[in-house]
């Protein structure tokens, strides 16, 4: 049998592809634009935060020393001196027996050690009275308590979050180094196919999957480029084929199976595209095609993905290969879904033989202490409302028929789950 026909077990078709997937190249940006972006360096702290001592509260700076009588009864009252909000500074070092009003995040004066909170405290005249001692250093936060000169702050590799983006800019950082985000071209085929918002023949469907796809590229962080859809005809698809070759990455959405009108496997060998396979032991997402196309000169080789037209099969598909071949092309460490364990909440039968990807609603049990999954909807493939209603995939061995209820299989989390408890 012809090697490429031979089908590989989704393991086997997973190593293949990561193994023909290079990390894109680096540049840098203004931290602003690295939301969402994954960092292709260290980030090592410019400056210290905070840079000062300062104030976690609204109240009075004072040394200890002069406000232990307060714990023996008496209040303790000092003078004012003086007054810092925050970007001010302290005007003089505190003497014995001063008090300075102080705001939060505002530079503690020289020789205080305490902050007082002004709830503990009255005024009279130009004195506090402070009525409630709070131990020694309290309300103080310490000069480079969060981070410190030349330490790293965010590993490469990691993925910009909110968070990232504020550490980024706390550290003394303007631009970042990051990885480049994958472009990757998205041609929806078939004869059937018609835009939202055409008019549509009673022969027609919408061309869902361009959408769909379009939005699991975004989802993984990398650029879609919706090419414009192929009707099944040699000559179109070649053309097509070539235009979404550009992209780092070319999604061929339908048209990879075996019927009569199926034709990308014969434009990809026409353009010389070295397949690495055509069908997966998987279900659904059975005909799943992987290659390399050299591209014109000067090009450098796109990876072909040529995933089923059926909605669910070509989202689940996706999300075996092309969603780790993205994330390890952005650098990323962690290439594969989220997976847990669950205990099955319904028998589900299957025939062996293929690894079967089902959408499922996973929430956890506190009283079990585990997670719990159930179908989502029907099993069949062109069925998307079982996807949408889905916050997981159970991924059923193919090496069993029958999956009992309480039965704990592995579950991959979608991104984005919403967990209903
Ligand atoms: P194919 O993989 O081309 O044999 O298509 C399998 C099934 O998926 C057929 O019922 C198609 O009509 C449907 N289909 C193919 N492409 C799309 C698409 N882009 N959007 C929605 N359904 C599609
Ligand atoms: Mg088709």
């Amino acid at each position: 049998m012809d090697e490429i026909l031979t089908m590989l077990s989704v393991d086997e078709a997973t190593e293949i592809v990561l193994a023909q997937t290079m990390v894109m190249g680096t540049e840098r940006v203004a931290i602003t634009d690295t939301l969402g972006k994954v960092l292709a360096e260290n980030i090592i702290a410019r400056r210290e935060h905070p840079p000062w001592n300062n104030s976690a509260m609204d109240g009075y700076a004072v040394r200890w020393h002069d406000i232990q009588s307060v714990n023996e009864g008496t209040p303790a009252i000092l003078p004012i001196v003086d007054e810092v909000a925050a970007g001010g500074l302290p005007k003089q070092a505190l003497a014995a027996g001063e008090a300075v009003s102080i705001m939060t995040g505002a530079p503690l004066p020289e020789n205080a050690d305490t902050v007082v909170r002004v709830e503990d405290t009255t005024l009279e005249g130009d004195h506090v009275v402070i009525i409630k001692a709070p131990n020694k250093g309290a309300n103080i936060r310490p000069r480079g308590e969060d981070i410190q000169v030349g330490q790293s702050v965010i590993s490469a590799g990691r993925r910009v979050r909110p968070a990232e983006l504020g550490m980024l800019a706390t550290a003394g950082h303007v631009w970042a180094q990051i990885y480049q985000q994958p472009r990757v071209s998205v041609l929806a085929t078939g004869n059937e196919l018609a835009d939202p918002g055409d008019d549509l023949g009673s022969e027609k469907i919408i061309n869902s999957n361009a959408f769909s796809v379009s939005g699991l590229v975004r989802e993984c962080g990398a650029k879609p480029v919706m090419l414009q859809t192929a009707g099944d005809d040699r000559e179109a698809l070649t053309v097509k084929v070539l235009e979404a070759s550009a992209a780092d990455i070319a999604i061929v959405v339908g048209g990879v199976s075996v019927g009569k009108y199926d034709y990308v496997k014969d434009v990809l060998k026409e353009l010389g595209c070295e397949m690495h396979f055509w069908r997966v032991k998987m279900r659904p997402g059975h005909p799943v095609a992987f290659g390399i196309l050299k591209g014109r000169a000067g090009h450098r080789p796109t990876l072909l993905f040529g995933l089923p037209g059926n909605p669910v099969s070509c989202m689940v598909a996706f999300y075996q290969f092309v969603y780790p071949t993205l994330r390890k092309m952005q650098g990323l460490q962690s290439l594969h879904l989220t997976q847990v364990e669950a205990e099955l909440l319904e028998d589900i039968r299957q025939r062996p033989g293929r690894r079967h990807f089902a959408r499922a609603l996973t929430n956890y049990d506190y009283d079990a202490g585990s997670y719990k999954a159930k179908l989502s909807g029907p099993l069949g493939s062109g069925i998307l409302t079982s996807m949408v209603q889905a916050n997981s995939l159970l991924v059923l061995s193919e090496e069993h028929s029958d999956f009992k209820t309480g039965e704990r299989v592995p579950v991959q989390i979608l991104p984005d789950a919403v967990f209903e408890n």
